[in-house]
């Protein structure tokens, strides 16, 4: 990859967001050109707009296992999951059942859902996530309750990358009556989904994770459940979201998810190399802890702390030597506040100031991970070097937290 000045740049920022595939694209043009219709007209123009619309659920659904008319279309992951919380509400409260449980590091588009419900009178759980960033299934039920309405509980974590035993986890809810959504906007392309084997109800994924484009997403919600619409408006999507089919979206989501789950255990395999490579790169460096399990992880994900260093100056120092990454989540960067999905694994405040993820595509090579341990291990020198908080742990004035 290179970048505007032609100096070459290595991209590990994947879990914000992919670079779309040329598939993508190439699904993409023909109906930003020519197939230009509204589904919704008669004419044949709107109808050919609408074929390639069935056509697009049809194989998406193959993808996921469900059928066709159990995927609506959303503008993205944060949409789906606002959208199966608030439904699963509803529809709770209709019986007067309004607990819903979840985890302390779900996607603030999650959480922030549920704050809102907090306010309008649910009671919400949210349960402790291990050191290694996983829950368990007893968790969850230990935590259901007569009147539990919803579980949510994501897949694999943006952040660290862990991926929670969402079969069991479902096979619980289903055992107890209780809805089971989860946001499984990391995993989609990355990890199999079926959701009649794993048991779920509501699934939420964002093409944009996986080399499709940006502004679009998908609510899977099981038969028979019955989604509040977020936007009023038009019929379309049976009613449950209103406003014109983004369809060059929809058909680009289409083919980035058909080309990654053909490809899903070659890719897997390539990537877990490359990660578990880099992992043991970077665990040279002294006072460094990996964030999330060692295998339970994302196939791409690599998340570390290191003891006295300020992931915004790592980041920034990173980028000047060519290496996008991120220190957690994108939608906390910019902010000074540590991220709460390190919090929620048990990291203080002054450790989990000192992240980086580092998530890597199937384009990235063995080579870029030799330049990026050589890369960070230099910037960390060069940061400790300069920092008082450093100079205080090494002449023994304060302990050091990561042994
Ligand atoms: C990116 C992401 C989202 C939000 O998806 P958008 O399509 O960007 O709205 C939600 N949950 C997780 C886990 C994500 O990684």
């Amino acid at each position: 990859m290179n970048g505007s000045d032609g100096c070459r740049r290595i991209y590990v920022d994947n879990a914000a967001t992919t670079k779309m595939s040329q598939t993508a694209i190439h699904a993409m043009l023909p109906y930003m050109d020519g197939i230009y219709g509204n589904p919704s007209s008669l004419h044949s123009e709107g109808q050919r707009a609408s074929e390639a619309l069935v056509n697009a659920r049809e194989r998406i659904a193959r993808c996921l296992g469900c059928m066709a008319r159990e995927i609506t279309f959303t503008s993205g992951g944060s949409e789906a999951d606002n959208q199966a919380i608030v439904s699963a509400a509803r529809l709770g409260e209709k019986k007067g059942k309004k607990h819903i449980i979840s985890t302390a590091f779900e996607h603030h588009a999650v959480l922030h859902t549920l704050e809102k419900l907090k306010k309008e009178g649910f009671d919400i759980t949210l349960l402790d996530v291990h050191e290694n960033g996983l829950i368990t299934a007893k968790q969850v039920e230990d935590a259901i309750r007569p009147e539990t309405c919803l579980v949510t509980v994501m897949y694999a974590n943006n952040e660290i990358g862990t991926i929670q035993p969402i079969a069991e986890i479902g096979a619980v809810c289903r055992q107890k009556g209780v809805l089971f959504h989860t946001d499984a906007v990391q995993a989609a392309g990355h990890l199999p989904i079926d959701v009649q084997k794993q048991n779920i109800d509501m699934l939420s994924l964002s093409a944009h994770k996986f080399h499709g484009p940006k502004g679009i997403g998908v609510l899977y919600a099981k038969k028979g459940i019955l989604l509040t619409n977020l936007i009023e408006g038009g019929a379309q999507e049976r009613g449950n979201r209103a406003g014109t089919e983004n369809i060059p979206a929809i058909m680009g989501l289409a083919a980035a998810l058909e080309e990654a789950c053909a490809h899903i255990d070659e890719n897997a395999q390539k990537l877990i190399r490359l990660r578990d490579k880099l992992i043991a790169g970077l665990s040279e460096i002294p006072h460094s802890i990996l964030n999330g399990d060692a295998k339970r992880r994302l196939p791409g994900n690599v998340n570390f702390c290191f003891e006295g260093i300020e992931g915004e100056s790592l980041l920034l120092l990173l980028d000047d030597k060519g290496i996008c990454a991120s220190s957690g989540s994108a939608c906390t960067s910019g902010s000074l506040d540590p991220s709460h999905v390190l919090l929620a694994i048990g990291r203080v405040h002054d450790i989990a100031h000192g992240s980086l993820r580092l998530s890597l595509s199937e384009e990235n090579t063995e080579e870029e991970i030799d330049d990026i341990v050589k890369a960070v291990k230099e910037v960390v020198e060069y940061l400790r070097g300069i920092s008082p908080i450093w100079r205080d742990l090494v002449s023994g004035k304060k302990e050091f937290i990561i042994k």
